[in-house]
């Protein structure tokens, strides 16, 4: 089995950040945004009429969405959806509170469980969530949870949609961000806490850089 390093955390700590640059050091690896898969599993439900509380629904749909996760000249992510360009439509926090909701039923949880084993293929894998570490892939080599204050966090969301052109206004994103983590720690199944071997690193007050570097140390140990 390809050796897999996850990084989890709450919203807007900075994953995809760590990930981006985790790429570039571990050079092959695949990646994978857990947090996408239900989020697009949201979106489909949603242009699709399922409620987002009709368990039998959303998991009978789950193996059945085209997802295509690439980039655009510019190296722009993007993400194609049964054929649809979603890729701004992913990111908005509207999806984010659909993606969180959907993301409590069990039935969802176990139907996206075999999507993301299907990432795990040699070199390695990169991959990002909330339950990566404690129940996707227990046996990931490297398991890093990061941490931030909710406030910190709003800023961070903020900035992120803001370079993607999706406008936010920061009390908006405060509530939100708070509602979603409540909601994803609280939950009954896969709750959002780290595992008992991850690497918790607090970067609350930490420039990027520091981030980086501190990835850097765990990688080389
Ligand atoms: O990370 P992202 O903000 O894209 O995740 C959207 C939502 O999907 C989260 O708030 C969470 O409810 C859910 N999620 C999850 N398990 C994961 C990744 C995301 O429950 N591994």
């Amino acid at each position: 089995l390809a050796h897999v390093v996850a990084v989890d955390g709450p919203s807007g700590v900075g994953k995809g950040m760590v990930t981006r640059a985790l790429t570039a050091r571990l050079p092959g690896w695949h990646l994978l945004d857990s947090g996408a898969l239900y989020r697009l599993l949201a979106l489909a439900a949603h242009q699709t009429g399922i409620e987002l509380t009709d368990a039998k629904a959303l998991a009978a749909l789950a193996p059945n969405l085209d997802i295509k996760f690439s980039e655009t000249e510019e190296k722009q992510e993007l993400i194609i959806l049964n054929n649809q360009d979603v890729t701004r439509l992913v990111r908005t926090e509207t999806t984010g509170g659909m993606a969180s909701k959907i993301a409590s039923i069990p039935e969802v949880r176990v139907a996206l469980l075999e999507r993301q084993h299907a990432f795990r293929q040699n070199p390695g894998l990169i991959a990002d969530g909330r339950d990566i570490g404690t129940v996707i892939f227990p046996d990931a080599v490297l398991k890093i949870f990061l941490d931030a204050s909710p406030d910190e966090r709003a800023r961070r969301r903020l900035n992120q949609l803001r370079e993607a052109g999706i406008s936010a206004t920061l009390d908006d994103l405060r509530t939100e961000i708070f509602q979603r983590d409540e909601r994803d720690r609280s939950r009954a199944v896969a709750p959002l806490v780290p595992a008992s071997d991850a690497v918790t690193i607090d970067t609350t007050s930490m420039p990027p850089a520091e981030v980086l570097a501190k990835v850097d140390e765990l990688l080389k140990s």
